[in-house]
């Protein structure tokens, strides 16, 4: 006789299959924008086993199951769950759940320590909800002096770095990032240990130059104000490293008037276009943390005037960085000055069109691109059969007009549709 154990499983596992089955949901009518970056489907059809994607394409070649509860989303645009590749928990979980309401059902937080999430967990737990996606780095790897001490964990040396790179792995980060007070040997630990693991390993440069880093094997990188010092003759970026160096904060101005001045198509820029053309890294540009505009309040003279210019040559870069290889993805940051709560990746989203990106360009950055960045391109990120059903409805048509990706009705992460009107109260 078998074990009761033995007997559960079976009866648990034939419950699980009835279960699986009487879950079968078909999206009739629907505009499908696949997050490939192809042209948008117009009569589409998607159908939905679980928790995954079993068929999407044309209404006319894609067979709907008999018998399977049937939306009609007549109107409707489709598209992959968004994934937000820099969002900062902070102590607020409840924005991680507004955001989920605004579409994005996967996020990274690119330095925080696993405690952070706790309370996320158990209010997800608690209204028995598969999302959002959680993806952790641990605290930044950071050097002496560290940015944001409380978020990072300081290494002085490549030892220190590889071992609290290896303990961030062992607590279950997804990836790692270093900080830019990490000096060159050790970040290049860190790297290593990213590799040994198989996880993507992205920074906050600043001060390290990204051609060296880059080329040393870095996967990814976070703000396009990383690039500063990469993109100015050599003496001017020392000045910038020692500004830093010396006081964390002079990185707040100091980084416009770099780009102010950086000349984009100069030997420096050049060079880093080498690098992108030979690595092809992750950048997440996070343009609209650093998003400044004609008329907002210069505390000192000429300040703003420099913050709009370097601003504009950011977006400019960013553009630039990708039709140089450089592979573009989402990171809201979280609180932005020109977007309301929750909505920072939209922001991302329209200042990357603004840049000159296409919107299917701006979509496929947050969706698929944004997937691969989390290793995760076999799963997330598509609209297509074997992939999670993470998908967003919009009443709006993003790849005409961009704020259409405002415009979200429905929700679903792992073939569940969201209580949308409630988490947008959060
Ligand atoms: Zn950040």
């Amino acid at each position: 006789m078998k074990p009761f154990s033995a007997l559960l499983a079976v009866a648990l596992s034939i419950q699980t299959a009835a279960t699986v089955q009487t879950r079968r949901l078909v999206l009739e009518n629907v505009r499908i924008i696949d997050g490939s970056g192809a042209a948008p489907i117009e009569h589409g059809r998607i159908i939905i086993d679980g928790d995954r994607i079993v068929r999407a394409g044309p209404a006319a070649t894609t067979a709907a199951p008999a018998g399977a509860e049937t939306v009609d989303l007549a109107g409707r645009t489709v598209i992959p769950g968004l994934i937000d590749s820099h969002f900062h928990i902070e102590k607020d979980p409840k924005l991680a759940l507004r955001q989920l309401a605004h579409g994005v059902t996967a996020f990274r937080d690119p330095g925080q320590w696993d405690e952070a999430f706790e309370e996320l967990r158990r209010m997800m737990a608690a209204d028995g909800i598969p999302g959002p996606r959680i993806f952790t780095t641990g605290p930044h790897i950071d050097g002496e002096g560290p940015a944001y001490p409380a978020d990072s964990v300081v290494a002085r040396d490549a030892e220190e770095a590889r071992r609290h790179a290896e303990e961030s792995v062992k607590r279950g980060a997804s990836a790692l990032k270093i900080y830019y007070r990490l000096p060159f040997a050790s970040a290049k630990a860190v790297i290593d240990v990213c590799d040994a693991h198989r996880i993507p390993c992205t920074a906050h440069l600043e001060l390290l130059d990204a051609r060296e880093l880059i080329a040393a094997g870095l996967h990814g990188i976070e703000h396009i104000t990383s690039f500063g010092v990469s993109l100015v003759p050599r003496r001017e970026a020392e000045a910038y490293r020692q500004a830093v160096l010396k006081n964390n904060d002079a990185r707040r101005d100091g980084r416009y008037r770099v780009f102010a001045g950086a000349d984009l198509d100069g030997p420096q820029a050049h060079a880093l276009y080498g690098v992108f053309r030979e690595r092809r890294p992750f950048l997440d540009a996070t343009l609209a943390v650093f998003e400044r505009r004609p008329g907002m309040p210069d505390t000192q003279p000429d300040l703003a005037a420099i913050q709009v210019a370097g601003f504009a040559k950011m977006k400019q870069l960013a553009h630039r960085a990708a039709k140089e290889g450089a592979r573009v993805v989402v990171g809201g940051h979280t609180e932005v000055p020109f977007a309301a709560r929750g909505e920072a990746p939209w922001r991302e989203i329209e200042l990357l069109v603004e840049s000159g990106f296409t919107p299917l360009e701006a979509i496929s950055a947050a969706t698929s691109t944004a997937a691969a960045f989390l290793y995760r391109s076999t799963e997330l990120g598509r609209i297509r059969p074997g992939f999670s059903a993470d998908l967003v409805v919009l009443r709006g048509q993003p790849d005409r007009d961009v704020s259409g990706i405002r415009t979200v009705e429905r929700v679903m992460v792992a073939g569940r549709w969201i209580d949308v009107a409630r988490y947008r109260e959060y």
